[in-house]
Protein backbone atom coordinates (compact mmCIF):
# COMPACT_ATOMS: atom_id res chain seq x y z
CA UNK A 1 0.00 0.00 0.00
CA UNK A 2 1.13 3.72 -0.90
CA UNK A 3 1.96 6.02 1.89
CA UNK A 4 1.32 9.02 -0.06
CA UNK A 5 -0.36 11.46 2.47
CA UNK A 6 -3.33 13.64 0.91
CA UNK A 7 -3.63 17.14 2.52
CA UNK A 8 -7.17 17.37 1.83
CA UNK A 9 -8.46 14.48 3.85
CA UNK A 10 -10.65 15.46 6.83
CA UNK A 11 -8.20 15.12 9.41
CA UNK A 12 -5.68 17.29 8.20
CA UNK A 13 -8.46 19.92 7.95
CA UNK A 14 -9.26 18.95 11.62
CA UNK A 15 -5.68 19.55 12.42
CA UNK A 16 -5.42 22.78 10.56
CA UNK A 17 -8.53 23.89 12.14
CA UNK A 18 -10.38 24.57 9.26
CA UNK A 19 -13.00 22.41 11.06
CA UNK A 20 -14.42 22.06 14.51
CA UNK A 21 -13.87 18.88 16.83
CA UNK A 22 -14.56 17.76 20.13
CA UNK A 23 -11.04 17.61 21.75
CA UNK A 24 -10.83 15.30 24.59
CA UNK A 25 -7.12 15.46 24.64
CA UNK A 26 -3.83 17.05 23.03
CA UNK A 27 -0.43 17.61 23.16
CA UNK A 28 2.50 18.45 20.88
CA UNK A 29 2.44 15.49 18.54
CA UNK A 30 -1.07 13.79 19.30
CA UNK A 31 -5.10 15.22 18.87
CA UNK A 32 -7.89 13.02 20.31
CA UNK A 33 -11.28 14.11 19.60
CA UNK A 34 -15.24 12.45 19.62
CA UNK A 35 -15.96 10.59 16.61
CA UNK A 36 -19.16 12.20 15.06
CA UNK A 37 -20.56 9.54 14.24
CA UNK A 38 -19.82 7.08 17.86
CA UNK A 39 -20.77 3.48 17.03
CA UNK A 40 -20.47 3.14 21.03
CA UNK A 41 -21.01 5.23 24.66
CA UNK A 42 -17.14 5.80 23.88
CA UNK A 43 -15.70 6.50 20.69
CA UNK A 44 -12.50 8.28 20.65
CA UNK A 45 -10.51 8.83 17.89
CA UNK A 46 -7.06 8.95 18.25
CA UNK A 47 -4.46 10.90 15.51
CA UNK A 48 -0.95 11.65 15.03
CA UNK A 49 -0.14 15.82 14.26
CA UNK A 50 1.92 13.86 11.45
CA UNK A 51 1.18 13.16 7.70
CA UNK A 52 1.03 9.44 8.29
CA UNK A 53 -1.70 7.37 6.41
CA UNK A 54 -2.06 4.14 8.11
CA UNK A 55 -1.00 1.74 11.41
CA UNK A 56 2.29 0.01 9.19
CA UNK A 57 3.45 3.47 8.20
CA UNK A 58 3.22 5.55 11.22
CA UNK A 59 5.08 2.70 13.25
CA UNK A 60 7.47 2.22 10.26
CA UNK A 61 8.53 5.84 10.06
CA UNK A 62 7.54 8.06 13.06
CA UNK A 63 9.79 9.45 15.41
CA UNK A 64 9.99 8.28 18.79
CA UNK A 65 8.97 11.12 20.23
CA UNK A 66 5.64 10.48 18.15
CA UNK A 67 5.21 7.21 18.86
CA UNK A 68 6.13 7.51 22.42
CA UNK A 69 3.51 10.84 22.36
CA UNK A 70 0.57 9.12 20.63
CA UNK A 71 0.56 6.07 22.69
CA UNK A 72 0.81 7.61 26.20
CA UNK A 73 -1.98 10.16 24.91
CA UNK A 74 -3.79 7.04 24.23
CA UNK A 75 -3.41 5.65 27.46
CA UNK A 76 -4.35 9.09 29.18
CA UNK A 77 -7.48 8.81 27.18
CA UNK A 78 -8.59 5.12 28.95
CA UNK A 79 -7.69 6.41 31.93
CA UNK A 80 -9.59 9.96 31.69
CA UNK A 81 -12.89 8.20 30.68
CA UNK A 82 -12.74 5.35 33.20
CA UNK A 83 -12.55 2.74 30.63
CA UNK A 84 -8.82 1.56 31.78
CA UNK A 85 -10.49 0.28 34.58
CA UNK A 86 -14.10 -0.55 33.62
CA UNK A 87 -15.64 -3.47 31.53
CA UNK A 88 -13.12 -3.09 28.70
CA UNK A 89 -12.46 -1.41 25.33
CA UNK A 90 -11.76 -2.42 21.89
CA UNK A 91 -8.68 0.13 20.18
CA UNK A 92 -9.07 -0.71 16.02
CA UNK A 93 -7.37 0.89 13.03
CA UNK A 94 -8.50 0.61 9.74
CA UNK A 95 -6.18 0.21 6.80
CA UNK A 96 -6.40 0.54 2.50
CA UNK A 97 -9.54 -0.76 1.19
CA UNK A 98 -10.57 -4.19 2.93
CA UNK A 99 -9.93 -2.64 6.02
CA UNK A 100 -12.54 0.24 5.08
CA UNK A 101 -10.52 3.24 5.88
CA UNK A 102 -13.09 6.25 5.48
CA UNK A 103 -10.24 8.52 6.35
CA UNK A 104 -6.48 8.23 5.23
CA UNK A 105 -5.06 9.81 8.24
CA UNK A 106 -3.93 6.96 10.63
CA UNK A 107 -6.21 6.87 13.51
CA UNK A 108 -7.21 4.45 15.93
CA UNK A 109 -10.65 4.29 17.29
CA UNK A 110 -11.02 3.50 21.02
CA UNK A 111 -14.50 1.89 22.27
CA UNK A 112 -16.02 1.33 25.01
CA UNK A 113 -19.19 1.76 27.21
CA UNK A 114 -20.91 -1.09 25.55
CA UNK A 115 -20.07 -5.27 24.72
CA UNK A 116 -18.47 -4.71 21.26
CA UNK A 117 -19.60 -7.96 19.81
CA UNK A 118 -17.03 -10.15 17.54
CA UNK A 119 -13.44 -8.63 16.03
CA UNK A 120 -14.71 -8.89 12.81
CA UNK A 121 -17.28 -10.38 10.67
CA UNK A 122 -17.59 -14.13 9.64
CA UNK A 123 -16.70 -14.20 6.10
CA UNK A 124 -19.27 -14.68 3.46
CA UNK A 125 -18.56 -17.24 0.86
P1 LIG B 1 -12.10 4.94 9.40
O1 LIG B 1 -13.15 4.21 8.65
O2 LIG B 1 -11.22 5.77 8.48
O3 LIG B 1 -11.30 4.05 10.32
O4 LIG B 1 -12.87 5.91 10.39
C1 LIG B 1 -13.04 7.27 10.17
C2 LIG B 1 -13.91 7.81 11.28
O5 LIG B 1 -13.88 9.21 11.23
C3 LIG B 1 -15.37 7.38 11.20
O6 LIG B 1 -15.73 6.68 12.40
C4 LIG B 1 -16.14 8.70 11.07
O7 LIG B 1 -17.35 8.73 11.78
C5 LIG B 1 -15.14 9.71 11.60
N1 LIG B 1 -15.24 11.03 11.00
C6 LIG B 1 -15.35 11.32 9.68
N2 LIG B 1 -15.41 12.65 9.49
C7 LIG B 1 -15.34 13.21 10.73
C8 LIG B 1 -15.35 14.57 11.18
O8 LIG B 1 -15.43 15.52 10.42
N3 LIG B 1 -15.25 14.76 12.53
C9 LIG B 1 -15.15 13.71 13.40
N4 LIG B 1 -15.06 14.02 14.70
N5 LIG B 1 -15.13 12.43 13.00
C10 LIG B 1 -15.23 12.19 11.69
Amino acid sequence: MAHIYDPTNIFARILRGEIPNKTVLETANTLAFHDIHPQAPVHVLVIPKGPYVTFDHFAAKATVEELVDFHRTAAAICAMLGIASGDGYRVISNAGVNGMQEVPHYHVHILAGRPLGRLVERAVT
